[in-house]
C-alpha cells in the first residue's frame, strides 16, 4: 500500500502582494524536499478541479456562487482583511479543494493507503458562508462531506494541529455528531475561537488550547491525553488531518515551539489509531506554515511518517512516551 501525493502548478501562482506570508514559495520548498530519493515511492498525481456539488455540501449556495463569480471576474479583490485575490486564485482554490476530494476517493476505495495534498490556498478558516484567514473553501470539510456522501463513511474524525484554531471547520461541524473535530492551537490567538469549553452541540468538538511558548512535551501530552483517545473511541471510518505547520518554532506567524519531529511523532501515533479503527485510512491536507525552512522540514517529516509501513508505526507506538507535562487550560485560569 502506498501514499498518494497531490499537488498542481496552480498553487505556484502568487495572489497577494509580495510581503504576504501565504505565498507560492510555501509549495515550492515542500515540493523541493519531496523530490528527494527517499520520497520516490510516493504515487504522484495532479490535483483536479473540484466539482461545484462538492462545495455545496459544505458552503451556502449563495456563498459559492458569489465566490466563484467574484474570483473569476476579479471583482473580489480582498474579501476580508487578510485574504487577497489575484489572477490564478480561482484555479488554485478549485484544485486545492479538488485535491481533497481526489485524496478521499483513492483512500476510501483502497487504491492507496493514505494521502497528502500539498496545495494552497488553505481552508480551515473558511466557514459556511465566509472566507477568512487566506481561506475560501474549507477543503477538509469538503473532504469529510464527500467521504460521507460518496463513500458511505458514517463517522469522520478531523485532527487540526495548525497553530491557529480551525474556526471554519468547527463552525461547519458544530452540530454534527457524525464528525469529530479535534484541534490543538495557540490560545488566546487568532481567530479568537477554540476555548476548551467549546464542545459542539453533541460533544463532537475537542479543543486543546495551548499557551504561547508551548513546546514539544506539551503538544505530545495534549494529543496523548485529550485528542488521540477521543479519536480512537470515536471509531471513525476515515481520519483527516488539517496539517498546518505554523506551530513550528521558527514560524513568524505564531508563538508555539514545536519541532518537525513532533509532526513525525504525531503522524505515527495517528496512523497507529487509524490502522486499528479504519484500515489506516488517513487523508492529510496542507493548511498554514509560513517559515519556509520550518515548513519544508515539518512537511517532509510528516510525509515520511505517512509513508512508513504499519509495522514501523506500531514499533514506534511501543516506545516509551515522552515525559508527560501538564496541559495548561487558559480557559480555566
Ligand atoms: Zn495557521
Amino acid at each position: 500500500m502506498t501514499t498518494l501525493h497531490l499537488t498542481h502548478t496552480a498553487a505556484l501562482t502568487d495572489f497577494a502582494p509580495p510581503w504576504h506570508p501565504e505565498r507560492a514559495d510555501r509549495i515550492r520548498v515542500i515540493e523541493g524536499c519531496l523530490e528527494r530519493q527517499r520520497f520516490a515511492a510516493l504515487v504522484r498525481e495532479q490535483a483536479p478541479r473540484v466539482a461545484h456539488a462538492a462545495l455545496h455540501r459544505v458552503h451556502d449556495e449563495a456563498y459559492v456562487a458569489a465566490t466563484l463569480s467574484g474570483l473569476e471576474s476579479g471583482c473580489l479583490s480582498q474579501p476580508d482583511g487578510d485574504t487577497h485575490v489575484g489572477p490564478g486564485t480561482l484555479e488554485a482554490a478549485l484544485r486545492s479543494a479538488g485535491a481533497a476530494v481526489q485524496a478521499v476517493n483513492e483512500v476510501m476505495t483502497g487504491q492507496v493507503r493514505n494521502a497528502i495534498s500539498i496545495m494552497r490556498p488553505p481552508g480551515h478558516h473558511a466557514g459556511r458562508a465566509r472566507s477568512a484567514g487566506f481561506c475560501f473553501f474549507n477543503n477538509v470539510a469538503v473532504a469529510a462531506r464527500h467521504a460521507q456522501a460518496f463513500h458511505g463513511a458514517g463517522r469522520v474524525a478531523i485532527l487540526d494541529w495548525d497553530a491557529h484554531h480551525g474556526d471554519g471547520t468547527q463552525e461547519i461541524f458544530w452540530d454534527d455528531p457524525t464528525v469529530l473535530f479535534c484541534s490543538t492551537h495557540q490560545w488566546p490567538f487568532y481567530p479568537g475561537t477554540g476555548a476548551a469549553c467549546e464542545h459542539g452541540e453533541h460533544g463532537n468538538v475537542v479543543n486543546v488550547p495551548l499557551p504561547e511558548g508551548a513546546d514539544s512535551a506539551m503538544f505530545r501530552a495534549s494529543l496523548e491525553t485529550s485528542v488521540l483517545p477521543r479519536i480512537a473511541a470515536f471509531e471513525p471510518d476515515l481520519v483527516l488531518v488539517s496539517a498546518g505547520f505554523d506551530a513550528h518554532w521558527r514560524d513568524p506567524m505564531a508563538g508555539l515551539d514545536f519541532t518537525e519531529e513532533d509532526f513525525r511523532w504525531a503522524t505515527g501515533r495517528l496512523l497507529d489509531i487509524a490502522d486499528r479503527v479504519c484500515d489506516g485510512r488517513v487523508v492529510s491536507l496542507l493548511e498554514g506554515g509560513y517559515d519556509l525552512i520550518g515548513l519544508a522540514r515539518s512537511a517532509a517529516a510528516h510525509v515520511e511518517a505517512l509513508m512508513e509501513p504499519p509495522a514501523r508505526c506500531f514499533e514506534r507506538a511501543a516506545e516509551p512516551a515522552p515525559e508527560a507535562a501538564p496541559v495548561p487550560n487558559p480557559a480555566a485560569a
